[in-house]
């Protein structure tokens, strides 16, 4: 069942996401070699219920395993998603990670991610980071009213991933977002032109391409929660929550923040 969303819930939506672009950019302030997964973990929870919000991922079910740990999903390179903070994981140069999180404000539920860059990184992982960054962008072009469907949103995201020779991860897919941070319908990162179901004013959705340098084959570890990619090479992460109202899609979370704060630390970032 798709929930559409009156204008006040897009606002409360508006805000909650608000809070997660929040979370992530203070992370970025001190994503640097040196500091563990662990260390995030405590800051992103600890800004989160600052702002008097809830850390959605904390405890969330899992029907395999126990429920997750943490306030933020934490996938360093070869991890796609669903990486568990933890005070054994340092980062180190050269590294990527991304940093999944949630929030739920005054009854209503954010989710973003970004794919952030430790140190220097090889210019085969810059291309990645830029080419799944701009993919999400490609994907929510599509989000409009007047004969866009959800197979638009996916087909735009999986050319221009699989034109630069990268994976389509199938496993994990974007959502309708709400009260519930999963909603229907889901939102695929691959599809067909023209199906699926229609694009209306009020849908309110994630989009989220996770996107490997090599084959998009997946494996679980034990631990039921962490998905690595099965060859080893990296993966890349990023989220927007959009609400598609007017006819068109405004992002309710954004990336601004964090890319000055990446723009004063590493230069000016190339871009698709
Ligand atoms: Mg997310
Ligand atoms: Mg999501």
């Amino acid at each position: 069942m798709v929930y559409l969303k009156t204008e006040d819930e897009i606002d409360a939506l508006r805000s909650a996401n608000l809070l997660v672009s929040i979370t992530l950019a203070e992370l970025a302030r001190v994503i640097e070699p040196g500091v563990t997964t662990k260390q995030l973990d405590t800051l992103a929870e600890q800004v989160i219920r600052d702002h008097g919000a809830v850390p959605t991922f904390k405890g969330f079910p899992n029907p395999y395993g126990p429920p997750f740990p943490a306030s933020i999903c934490t996938s360093v390179n070869e991890t796609v998603v669903h990486g568990i903070p933890s005070e054994n994981v340092t980062l180190k140069e050269g590294d990527i990670i991304s940093v999944d999180c949630g929030t739920l404000l005054n009854g209503f539920c954010g989710d973003s991610c970004y794919t952030f860059r430790v140190g220097e990184v090889s210019p085969q992982v810059q291309r990645l980071l830029d080419v799944t960054k701009a993919s999400l962008y490609k994907g929510i072009e599509k989000a409009i009213v007047g004969g866009k469907r959800l197979g638009d949103i996916g087909h735009a995201i999986q050319t221009h991933c699989e034109r630069a020779g990268f994976g389509v991860v199938r496993e994990f897919v974007g959502h309708g977002i709400g009260h519930e941070m999963h909603e229907d319908p889901q939102v695929p990162n691959y599809g067909k032109q023209g199906s699926g179901m229609a694009l209306s004013n009020g849908l309110c959705i994630a989009i989220e391409p996770m996107i490997t340098m090599g084959n998009p084959s997946i494996r679980m570890r034990p631990d039921r929660w962490t998905v690595d990619t099965q060859d080893g090479k990296p993966a890349a992460h990023f989220e927007h929550t959009i609400a598609i109202h007017d006819g068109k899609a405004e992002i309710l979370s954004t990336f601004e923040e964090i890319e000055k704060i990446e723009e004063q630390k590493y230069g000016k970032a190339s871009c698709d």
